[in-house]
């Protein structure tokens, strides 16, 4: 029989946690029947939650001491620290991270579970199909997002999928083996490689509560997943400071000939100011490109750890 485990971040999800493991716990029965196949594992990560999830998940614990365990950080580290906490304690020979909301749905487990086993596949990721109700701008600028990042990184990231997916024990090591402190799972679940494939599902409504996400942290965390896995905005400040250069350069040219041509008084002083005002813009712009990376820089070589947990079970 193989063990699976379930990473399953929680941020304020105290009703969710009931109504994930009943729904989860009889697709694991259903998949024991007749035979015995898979032996569950949960590991819920409390992400220093203000509601009463921590409370929820020692009551799960209590009563299914040997397969409910849980980890409760000092504080809300956020979700990617979540799941390499998570990660970090499973022990299962498969393992699948799981939003607790039931907007990956369990249902899909068995079909993953098979691929891994009978396909030889060591990751099968999943695909949420475009969700109803969500607004054309946001749409719009995930898609933009994807383009962006698939045009200009290292690492190919499937457009529209979900954290929700199924892996070996190996590349779940070879995952939490990646010292880095910047975890953009997307990108590093890419990068190790390997062979994974993909399931579409139709998007689910939250089972309970409300998303942690707003427009402004996905544009971040967007801005988050280039920086990581691409070196483009420094190629593109490279560019434009030369480009700019070069410019300045036939401007420089242009104007000796003049003087020397033509002569006459001084003039231009307003395009002059322009001129100023657009180098030192760029400037700045450039500046501030590799600040980004050198925030990174700053943060890595801090070696602070990615979450603290103040209990765990
Ligand atoms: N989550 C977390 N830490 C956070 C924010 C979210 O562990 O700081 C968890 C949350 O409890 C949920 C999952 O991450 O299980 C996905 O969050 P959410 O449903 O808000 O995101 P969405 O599904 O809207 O993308
Ligand atoms: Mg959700």
């Amino acid at each position: 029989m193989k063990k699976l485990s379930l990473v399953v971040p929680c941020y304020n999800e105290e009703e969710s946690i009931p109504l994930f493991y009943r729904t989860v716990s009889k697709v694991i029965d259903s998949m024991n029947t007749p035979t015995p196949t898979v032996e569950p594992e949960y590991i819920f990560v409390d992400d220093g939650s203000s509601d009463h999830t921590l409370k929820e998940m020692k009551e799960l614990h209590q009563n299914h001491p040997e397969t409910v365990h849980y980890r409760s950080f000092s504080r809300n580290f956020g979700k990617e620290s979540a799941l390499a906490a998570g990660l970090q304690a499973t022990t299962g020979d498969m393992v699948a991270v799981m939003d607790v909301d039931l907007q990956d749905p369990p249902e899909l487990l068995p079909q993953m579970v098979d691929l891994i086993e009978n396909d030889d596949y060591d990751c099968v990721g999943t695909i949420q199909k475009e969700r109803r109700g969500q607004s054309k701008l946001r749409a719009f600028l995930s898609s933009s997002f994807y383009r962006v990042i698939n045009k200009i990184s290292d690492v190919r990231i499937e457009p529209n999928a979900r954290d929700y997916r199924l892996m070996t024990r190996q590349f779940v090591d070879t995952v939490t083996s990646l010292p880095e402190f910047n975890r953009f799972s997307k990108g590093i679940f890419s990068w190790v490689g390997f062979k994974t494939t993909y399931l579409t599902y139709e998007s689910q409504p939250r089972a309970a509560g409300t998303t942690h996400w707003n427009l402004r942290q996905l544009f971040a965390y967007s801005i988050e997943g280039i920086i990581d896995f691409s070196n483009a905005p420094l190629r593109l400040a490279t560019w434009v400071g030369s480009i700019s250069f070069f410019l300045s350069i036939i401007g420089i040219i242009f104007v000796i000939v003049r003087a020397l041509t033509v002569g006459g008084a001084v003039a231009g002083w307003p395009s002059l100011v322009a001129i100023m005002l657009f180098i030192g813009g760029i400037q700045l712009f450039c500046l501030g490109i590799l600040g980004q990376y050198i925030n990174k820089i700053y943060l890595e070589t801090k070696h602070r750890p990615k979450y603290i947990v103040r209990e765990e079970e």
